[in-house]
C-alpha cells in the first residue's frame, strides 16, 4: 500500500528515533514538549510522530502505511488522536489568537475515556505557546494526574511562553533546525539548483521550507524590483505611493519579510557589523539606534492582517520614516 501523504523532513529524524526507541522500552513519558525555532507549521509533524508511535509494523522510521492505526490516521479518523489547535472565528472567519478553555476541557474529557484501541491515546496540543492562562491551568490538572497509556504532546515555537508549571511536568525535546549542509542537500532534492538554494536559504534565515515558499513566490525578483524603486524612491523619483503599489500585490508575510529585511540590512551596515551590505547608500553609524527604533516600530506595525488601506498607510509611514533617516545625513 501507498505510503500516503504523511511523511518527515531529513531533520526531524532524530526526535522520531528518540520517541519510538522509548516507546519499544516502554518507557514514553506522559507529556512531552517539543519545542521548535522554525517559524513553520508543525502540526503535521505532530501527526507524522504520532503515526509512527500507534503504527504496528513501522521500518526504521516510516510508518507502514497499511495497519489499522496507519490508514485511520491517515484519514484522520483515529478516534484515540486529538491535535489542539486554533480554530477559526465561524463569524470573522479570522483563525483566533488563543486555544481556549473549551477547547482544552474538551480534550481532557477525551483523554479521560477508556481507550478505543490497544495503542497508546495521544493528545497533542499545538501552538501550545497559544493557550490561555485559564487553559494552561486546567491542563496543569491532567498532568499532575496522567493517565496510563495516554502521552500528552505539547508542540510549541516558544517553550517561554508556557508556565513553568506545565514545563516542568513535561520531558522536554528540541527539534532541531537543520544543518546548512543538510539544508542545501534537501533543497538539491526538491529541483532547487544550488546557487539558487544558497541564496534563497539566505533569505529564509536558514529554513530550507521557507526556503521553498519564498521561491514558488519568486522573492529574490521581488528584492531586486524593490531596490530598485527604493533607490527612486531615495533620490526622489517615485512617490511612496507608488512604491507601495509595487510592494501590495504580494502576500502580507512577504511584504514584512522583505520591509524587515531591509531595515535589517540598514542597520547592520550603520552599526558597522557587516561590511558586505555597503551597497544599500546612506546609512552611518549615527543612524543605527534610529534604524534599531524603527525596525521595532515596523515589525509592530505591519502586523496587520487582511486589511489593505491599513497595511499601506503603516507602509507609507515605514518607509517615509526609512527615508528621512537615510537622507539626514546628506541635509
Ligand atoms: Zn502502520
Amino acid at each position: 500500500m501507498e505510503q500516503g501523504d504523511i511523511q518527515y523532513l531529513p531533520w526531524q529524524a532524530d526526535i522520531l528515533r528518540r520517541a519510538l526507541a522509548l516507546k519499544l522500552q516502554q518507557h514514553l513519558p506522559h507529556a512531552v514538549l517539543i519545542d521548535t525555532t522554525s517559524e513553520q507549521d508543525i502540526s503535521s509533524f505532530a501527526r507524522y510522530l504520532s503515526t509512527l508511535l500507534l503504527c504496528d509494523k513501522p521500518d526504521d522510521l516510516r510508518t507502514c502505511g497499511s495497519c489499522q492505526a496507519c490508514r485511520m490516521m491517515q484519514a484522520g479518523t483515529y478516534a484515540d488522536f486529538n491535535l489542539v489547535t486554533l480554530e477559526q472565528n465561524e463569524k470573522t472567519k479570522k483563525i483566533n489568537k488563543n486555544i481556549n478553555i473549551e477547547q482544552i476541557r474538551k480534550l481532557i474529557h477525551e483523554v479521560s475515556l477508556t481507550r478505543n484501541y490497544e495503542r497508546l491515546k495521544i493528545a497533542a496540543i499545538y501552538p501550545a505557546e497559544s493557550m490561555n492562562k485559564n487553559s494552561a491551568n486546567a491542563l496543569l490538572k491532567t498532568l499532575e494526574e496522567p493517565a496510563p497509556q495516554v502521552l500528552l504532546m505539547l508542540l510549541t515555537h516558544n517553550s517561554g511562553r508556557i508556565p513553568v508549571t506545565l514545563r516542568s511536568r513535561c520531558q522536554s525535546w528540541s527539534l532541531q533546525p537543520p544543518t546548512r549542509a543538510e539544508a542545501l542537500e534537501w533543497l538539491e532534492k526538491q529541483g532547487i539548483e544550488a546557487e539558487t538554494a544558497d541564496n534563497y536559504l539566505q533569505y529564509a534565515d536558514g529554513d530550507p521550507v521557507l526556503a521553498v515558499q519564498l521561491k514558488q513566490q519568486d522573492y529574490a525578483s521581488l528584492v531586486a524590483q524593490f531596490k530598485t524603486r527604493f533607490a527612486q524612491f531615495l533620490r526622489g523619483d517615485l512617490s511612496v505611493t507608488d512604491l507601495c503599489h509595487g510592494l501590495l500585490t504580494s502576500e502580507t508575510s512577504i511584504i514584512r519579510r522583505l520591509i524587515n529585511m531591509t531595515l535589517m540590512a540598514y542597520c547592520y551596515q550603520a552599526s558597522g557589523v557587516n561590511a558586505n551590505a555597503s551597497a544599500v547608500p546612506g546609512a552611518d553609524r549615527r543612524s543605527a539606534q534610529a534604524l534599531t527604533d524603527l525596525q521595532l516600530k515596523a515589525q509592530r506595525q505591519l502586523q496587520i492582517e487582511e486589511n489593505n488601506l491599513d497595511l499601506q498607510l503603516q507602509l507609507e509611514d515605514v518607509l517615509i520614516s526609512l527615508k528621512q533617516i537615510l537622507t539626514r545625513r546628506l541635509v
